[in-house]
């Protein structure tokens, strides 16, 4: 058992059991042993590989996309680009890059990076030492100052905690973790039931809430109505709230089991983007999508981009720009383009954001 499986033990030895969400924010954000806070777990020599890291055209679609967005938003001087997570800060670095042939946004962004971990604030240090731009750094979203703001998170919902409901006698009760007969790591139940749940569902269901997502969610979109602003959040998940548990741990590639060495595994648990579009119009928010990644990358021009980058590859180069872009929009099992979901928050007064008709805003 890792280090801190063993202190996880301990704690539940001492307390009782303790919610999935507990467990899940400790496994992945404990200040010493938590899964982001000492390694860098991305590409083909960590635990899982992003979009971000798949090809450089993500990112710098994306800082295309937000060069638009702030022309949309009536070029406001100075704009804060904030990103949520930004892991190595290769989106961020790309995004920089393309963005320079809007020279005006380049000269009035200020970058602002959200980052729990002080191992990945390091390397996006590094990564973007070079790219020019003033970047800060901040532990969460309340603490970035108020002001026009474009915010970009891929992969991050997917790593706030969730909570788990059991449907169990007609109740659903909180699921836990807890410790077997031999002292291991084992789901559990809440005695008690959940009163104010109402959904029904069949005996054994499982229902997840995340709270964090919501608050953050919430938080923003009061923000955005106050300030001129876009969100947008690219993850897996689905646009429909449905019971299921989606609670996964990948370890070099391969699932494994949740609940063996917390904080050797990455831990996430899809969005459920109808939740967080339910959060995002209760602060104020018009919002967009969610729509699949592959359609979103499409409308705002991979195609092109792949081929402009294809045009000036070296021959041995040329695939590579193809293949990523098929991995990125393909909608095959194995492939992000359909998996991958694409939403917007914007304030009211916008027009949709690049890569969004008019029609996807659902009414509200
Ligand atoms: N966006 C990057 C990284 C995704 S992994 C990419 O696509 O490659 C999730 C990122 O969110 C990591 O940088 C992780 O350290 C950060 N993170 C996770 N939980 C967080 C929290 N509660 N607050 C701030 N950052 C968090």
């Amino acid at each position: 058992m890792s280090a801190l499986g063993d202190e996880i033990k301990a704690l539940i030895a001492a307390e009782g059991p303790i919610s999935v969400e507990r467990y899940m924010e400790l496994a992945l954000t404990h200040p010493e042993n938590g899964y982001y806070m000492g390694r860098d777990p991305f590409g083909a020599a960590g635990d899982f590989t992003t979009a971000q890291e798949i090809s450089q055209m993500f990112g710098e679609l994306l800082g295309l996309w937000a060069a638009e967005t702030w022309v949309a938003m009536g070029r406001p001087n100075p704009v804060r680009v904030v990103e949520l997570g930004p892991g190595r800060g290769t989106l961020m670095s790309d995004a920089l890059r393309a963005a320079r042939i809007v020279p005006d946004f380049r000269a009035a962004l200020d970058v602002t990076l959200v980052e729990a971990s002080t191992t990945l604030a390091e390397i996006q240090y590094e990564t973007l030492l070079t790219s020019g731009a003033p970047i800060a750094w901040h532990p969460s979203l309340s603490e970035v100052p108020e002001g026009p703001m474009i915010l970009i998170a891929n992969e991050f919902l997917d790593a706030l905690p969730v909570r788990q409901y059991v449907r169990s006698a007609g109740r659903w009760r909180e699921r836990l973790v807890g410790l077997d007969s031999a002292g291991q790591l084992a789901f559990d139940i809440a005695r008690e039931g959940e009163p104010y749940i109402l959904a029904k569902a069949d005996e054994g269901d499982i229902l997840e809430v995340n709270p964090s997502a919501h608050r953050l969610m919430f938080e923003l979109s009061t923000r955005l109505g106050r300030q001129r602003g876009v969100g947008l959040f690219i993850d897996y998940g689905h646009g429909v709230t449905s019971v299921g548990d989606t609670l996964q741990a990948l370890r070099a590639h391969r699932m494994v089991d949740p609940l063996v060495d917390p904080g050797e595994a990455d831990l996430t648990a899809h969005v459920d983007f109808a939740a967080m579009a339910r959060s995002a119009r209760a602060g104020g928010c018009a919002v967009y999508g969610p729509i699949d990644q592959g359609d979103f990358l499409r409308a705002i021009g991979i195609d092109a981009r792949t081929r402009a980058l294809a045009d000036r590859a070296p021959p041995e180069r040329v695939e590579e720009f193809e293949l990523a872009r098929q991995r990125l929009v393909g909608k095959s099992a194995g492939e992000m383009g359909a998996l991958f979901k694409v939403m917007a928050v914007a304030n009211r007064s916008l027009p949709p954001p690049p890569g969004f008709e008019p029609s996807e805003a659902p009414s509200s």
